[in-house]
């Protein structure tokens, strides 16, 4: 029978509650587990798709092609492990499911109500995800208190007394805000928290208690009184260099065996050494590289979450620290940013603030030997570049940002151009994909059949593509039963190379992803190039 870990979040929001219930996963996984997760976000949205990454961070995409909460790359990347659109669901997606078996007829008779008809149909979506697992990690966004996430708080509640203590347990992450001014950490908005949490109607068994000083364990004594939590399970998460080292931070405070305790779990012993050799290189870096981002939101990394993170796993195959440098594209004197960069990458994108400057940093990579990594939208660049300034066509653009240009060298297959609603519309998913024998990509890979996810409209016009590789710009990735390009290469270039999917989303720090660890040793090469007497000190 699964067991269920709900985790809730209190005081604020960005805690990391995602990261705590990953670690959490990553811990019982390596007792010999088999651990599902589960991310409830309680907005309206069907999906995220729609939504700004300004607003709620990236958009994750699974194998199965479903537009998902960024805590889902977290979840894959902590465990190692797939998750599908099941993984994930919204307060829209549930009244949806709802109000489209009211019109059937399925509740005739009955007044459709939030309790029981809106929680019966989140406890199913609880069930059905936890098929065949140990242990079900179900996180439930937003804050407590929030008004939004009553409905999934109470189907928590309810599968609590309906399965009994040993099989379900709450856990609050939690914040100890520190005033400078008495320089002293405050448990009062924790007890307030734990009190809203009580009013619904559930007490937490462990507390995850986020704070920037360390938790005296007369505070935590505290804490356990007030909140009415045992001593041992008062856990400290403390700031920490690196997101990968909280799993180790938690089991020192002995938070797996307690969990294992209360939930009566039977594991085996742990095996943490895979993870732990991953943080030790994260921590005893040989190289330290700058790569330059050249994306559209330089003031939310969350936008780029999962772009940062392969870059990091890059590096861990490496023995490098990856320093990212943020460009700013709608800068003008762009050139200037690229000072000392060893690497470029332009990340995907919609929407046309920052194109041009996108542009000419892929023509300062190409013209300079810089290593370019373009991912989706970076490719669409790097073709729109190579087409205006190699193959001297003028104006050529992609239809997204000049519906009119006469070199529509990036355009919609004819299949999108009658797409009228934008929901889950996009090419979504895992798509295969054929390399070229002897491309870097299929030296990369050591495979000449790949498979990765995509998340676009737009792909490279047909019509263009002999001109272009004629003139150095090879395709080295086709998906064949469409004849789309997937992977460019630029030849008599030490590392130019950019794919029309998203292989960040499949980079893990126990399985760097192959094109990431390429580029990052690329890098490398350049950072050695730079600091030999010879070096390319001069442009970047
Ligand atoms: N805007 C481009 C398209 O829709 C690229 C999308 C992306 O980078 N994910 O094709």
């Amino acid at each position: 029978m699964t067991k269920y870990i709900f985790v809730t979040g209190g005081v604020v929001s960005s805690l990391g509650k995602g990261i705590s219930a990953s670690s959490i996963g990553k811990l019982l996984q390596a007792r010999g587990l088999h651990v599902t997760m589960l991310k409830c976000d309680p907005y309206i949205n069907v999906d995220p798709g729609t939504m700004n990454p300004f607003q709620h961070g990236e958009v994750y995409v699974t194998e199965d092609g479903a537009e998902t909460d960024l805590d889902l790359g977290h979840y894959e990347r902590f465990l190692n492990k797939e998750m599908h659109q099941s993984n994930n669901f919204t307060a829209g997606k549930v009244y949806e499911t709802v109000i489209a078996r009211e019109r059937k007829g399925d509740f005739l008779g009955t007044t459709v109500q939030v309790i029981p008809h809106i929680t019966d149909e989140i406890k199913n979506r609880f069930r059905a995800v936890s098929k065949g697992a140990d242990v079900a990690i179900i996180e439930i966004g937003g804050t407590v208190g929030d008004i939004e996430s009553l409905p999934f708080l109470e189907a928590a509640r309810q599968m609590g007394m309906e399965l009994g203590k040993d099989n379900v347990l709450y856990l609050h992450v939690t914040l100890i805000p520190y005033i400078k001014a008495s320089e002293e950490l405050k448990t009062k908005p924790t007890q307030h928290s734990v009190g809203k949490l009580r009013e619904i109607g559930i007490n937490p068994d462990v507390l995850v208690c986020r704070a920037e000083r360390p938790i005296s364990p007369e505070m935590k004594a505290k804490l356990s009184m007030f909140c009415s939590v045992p001593k041992e399970s008062v856990i400290e998460a403390p700031d920490v260099d690196s997101i990968y080292e909280v799993p180790l931070v938690f089991h020192k405070q002995g938070l797996d065996e307690q969990i294992i305790m209360l939930l009566r779990l039977r594991t085996q012993s742990k095996d943490l050494e895979s993870w732990t050799e991953v943080v030790r290189k994260l921590k005893n870096p040989k190289h330290e590289l700058v790569i330059a981002l050249a994306g559209k939101y330089t003031d939310y990394k969350d936008a780029y979450k999962s772009v940062n993170e392969a870059l990091i796993h890059g590096g861990i195959a490496n023995d490098s620290r990856v320093k990212i440098r943020f460009l700013d594209t709608t800068d003008p004197d762009i050139d200037k940013q690229l000072a000392g960069v060893h690497g470029i990458l332009v990340p995907g994108g919609f929407g046309d603030r920052g194109i041009e400057g996108k542009i000419r940093v892929a023509q300062l990579a190409r013209e300079n030997k810089i290593p370019y990594f373009g991912l989706c939208l970076g490719l669409q660049i790097a073709i729109i570049e190579f087409a205006r300034n190699v193959l001297k066509l003028s104006g050529a653009h992609s239809t997204e940002f000049d519906p009119k240009t006469r070199y529509p060298v990036i355009d919609l297959l004819p299949e999108q151009k009658t797409v009228k609603e934008m929901g889950a519309t996009m090419r979504l998913g895992t798509y295969d994909c054929q390399v070229k024998k002897g491309s870097l990509a299929n030296a990369a890979y050591g495979a000449t059949m790949i498979s990765e996810r995509h998340r676009h409209r737009y792909e490279v016009n047909n019509k263009f593509r002999k001109l272009i590789e004629d003139a150095g710009l090879k395709a080295t990735g086709i998906h064949v039963p469409k004849n789309l390009v997937e992977i460019v290469e630029l030849e008599d270039h030490p590392w130019f190379l950019a794919v029309q999917f998203h292989p960040e989303f499949k980079s893990r720090p126990e399985k760097p992803h192959p094109l990431f660890v390429d580029f990052i040793s690329a890098a490398v090469d350049r950072a050695r190039l730079m600091e030999s007497p010879r070096g390319a000190h001069s442009h970047a």
